[in-house]
């Protein structure tokens, strides 16, 4: 089965090895070595894991602020930290929905 030669960079495909056409440096990848396959979902595994670790804190930072307005104008410490943690995890799940990677390298 011939699946082919691929660049990582652009997603270029092409039924022969070599440089790729499009980019500079960049070497198309054989499709057939299932070490090239699996390297291809490693990177984009770790791509994502990055973008809803970043999207995350991102959230958390940005509950901070409306947390602790609540916890002041209730007076409850728990209920600033309880809060936060709500609007952090929360934050975090849609954020990652709206704007989370999706995988670059899927169709290969
Ligand atoms: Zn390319």
């Amino acid at each position: 089965m011939n699946l082919g030669f691929y660049c990582e960079a652009c997603s270029h495909r092409a039924d022969a090895g070599g440089d790729c056409p499009n980019c500079e440096d960049e070497v198309l990848l054989d499709l057939a070595d299932p070490d090239v396959r699996m390297m291809l979902q490693e990177m984009d595994a770790a791509a994502i894991r990055r973008r809803s670790v970043q999207l995350g804190a991102g959230a958390a930072v940005a509950a901070a602020l409306p947390a602790l307005v609540f916890g002041i104008w209730v007076q409850d410490s728990r209920g600033i930290i309880l809060l936060w943690l709500v609007l952090a995890v929360g934050g975090g799940f849609v954020l990652t929905k709206l704007f989370g990677l999706k995988p670059r390298h899927a169709d290969v």
